[in-house]
């Protein structure tokens, strides 16, 4: 951490975009700038509250280690608060059951140190907001629509603001992070302005979510916290997960892939979740009272945004979402959100950008915060998550725009399958794997001898 009175600042920073990306953003940026402000198109409640510019956030939220653990990092202390909140504290060796390749896999009996929450997104994000909310340096700016960015060709130097139906307002800063999520404008912006936007590269495994909320019954006898019964590539497009939350409740969402979309209305649900691979799901929430209706939620395609390949004016990164947007299926986003947000962090700290902050000139302050090393940075942080995701979701045939695998990818899926198999009865390998989908460990620990010896004899 940097002694904040000791370092010359930035006089100011913008964040597009109020929602988990960005609300990390601020927290890093508001080490090296003297004002960071979030901008957000929502009136952005202090309470856990669904809201618009967030559709996804009825929709459950899985909180892997990783992620939970630079939330850590960024605010000390904030398990307590979200688990003060409400939210239910979980181990994932321990307290997560798991249907895969029809067997379910083995459950540790006590924790083994992959801890996290379980709550609703709305939760989530409020803690997060509250936290940034004691920080200074940081103000809101809730219910203003960025509409476009001010600059050219080689400066962005703030953002065009909108409030309802005025008139828009020009507004400077040395740096602008767009953080405004998988519906970003971004790319447009920049064509406004005469710079070629970013490529992107769209694999639609065509999801479709369907999530209802649950008094978890009296009687019910816990043996896990959060149950997932799988989607099988190529032909078992079905999932279920269902996660305990705050106030006794249950977050329970059917899935599909290839536009199997699970059905809005009470008796069909049920019917879809009959059609699990296996009964624990509906057997759950047969008898279970309903508190919420069905949601139902599709844009869930994975969508990346080369703005490493582009060539970037200065003043302006993107990152989240905006830039890295995943099926949900695989529950990374807010774990790559907050490792975006660390890639922020080492960038600003990095001498190229130190040497802005030394210009005598306030108006040049920042001038040479050239963002491009900062997208080449990103992308090799996204690539990780990125290939997980698109890697399984290609396996289904309904998926547009699927990759088909090298030889070297091939090679790769063999081998992890077969050790996927071995994990069903050997615990210390399931770990691995849990480690690795936990983002807490690179794909290279499956190379590790002992592991090469089990997957081969
Ligand atoms: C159905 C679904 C389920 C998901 N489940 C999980 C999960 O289990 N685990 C997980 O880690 N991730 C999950 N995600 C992903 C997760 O929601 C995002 O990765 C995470 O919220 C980070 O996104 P973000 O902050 O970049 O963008 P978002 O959360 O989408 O927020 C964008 C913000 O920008 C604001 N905004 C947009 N445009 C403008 C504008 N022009 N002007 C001003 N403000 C603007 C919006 O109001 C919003 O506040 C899921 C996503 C979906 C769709």
């Amino acid at each position: 951490m940097q002694n904040n009175q000791s370092i010359q600042k930035n006089p100011q920073a913008i964040v597009i975009g109020g929602s988990m990306a960005g609300l990390l953003a601020a927290r890093v940026l508001s080490e090296q700038f003297e004002r960071v402000t979030i901008v957000d198109r929502d009136q952005l409640p202090l309470t856990a509250e669904p809201r618009r510019g967030v559709p996804q956030s009825v929709q459950p939220h899985v909180l892997m280690t990783k992620g939970y653990r630079v939330l850590e990092e960024f605010f000390p202390g904030i398990g307590k608060d979200i688990q003060a909140a409400g939210a239910v504290p979980l181990d994932w060796g321990k307290d997560f059951l798991f249907f895969q390749q029809g067997s379910w896999m083995p459950v540790s009996e006590t924790a083994v140190g992959l801890e996290s929450y379980t709550c609703s997104r709305p939760l989530l994000e409020s803690q997060v907001r509250q936290r940034v909310k004691q920080i200074p340096n940081v103000e809101f700016m809730p219910g203003q629509r960025v509409v476009g960015l001010c600059g050219d060709r080689n400066t962005i130097q703030g953002v065009r603001l909108q409030q309802g139906s005025l008139a828009p307002q020009d507004y400077f800063a040395q740096l602008v992070v767009d953080a405004s999520g998988r519906s970003s404008q971004a790319p447009q912006w920049l064509k406004d302005l005469d710079i070629a936007p970013p490529s992107a590269m769209v694999i639609d495994p065509g999801v479709g979510y369907a999530t209802r909320r649950y008094r978890i019954p009296a009687e019910f006898q816990p043996r896990c916290k959060v149950l997932l019964i799988s989607q099988e590539p190529p032909d078992q497009p079905r999932l279920g997960y269902l996660a305990e939350v705050e106030n006794q409740e249950w977050i329970a969402t059917l899935g599909g892939y290839g536009q199997h979309y699970p059905p809005l209305e009470g008796e069909g649900f049920l019917q879809f979740a009959q059609q699990l691979a296996n009964p624990a799901f509906y057997q759950a929430i047969a008898h279970a009272q309903p508190l919420s209706p069905i949601r139902a939620h599709r844009a869930t395609a994975n969508r990346l945004y080369h703005y490493e390949k582009i060539e970037l004016p200065s003043g302006f990164v993107a990152l989240g979402d905006a830039v890295c947007a995943l099926c949900p299926v695989h529950g990374q986003g807010i774990t790559v959100s907050a490792l975006s947000a660390l890639v922020l962090q080492r960038w600003l700290q990095q001498p190229q950008q130190r040497r802005s902050l030394s210009l005598k000139d306030a108006s040049l302050k920042g001038a040479s915060l050239k963002g491009a090393s900062f997208q080449k940075q990103l992308a090799q942080s996204n690539a990780f998550p990125w290939a997980m995701a698109t890697g399984f979701d290609s396996k289904f045939v309904t998926t547009k725009g699927a990759i088909s695998p090298n030889w070297v990818a091939k090679l790769f899926q063999g081998y992890t399958g077969r050790l996927s198999e071995r994990a069903l009865h050997d615990r210390e390998l399931q770990l691995q794997f849990i480690e690795m989908a936990h983002m807490l460990k690179p794909p290279s620990v499956l190379f590790h001898p002992r592991l090469v010896w089990r997957a081969l004899f």
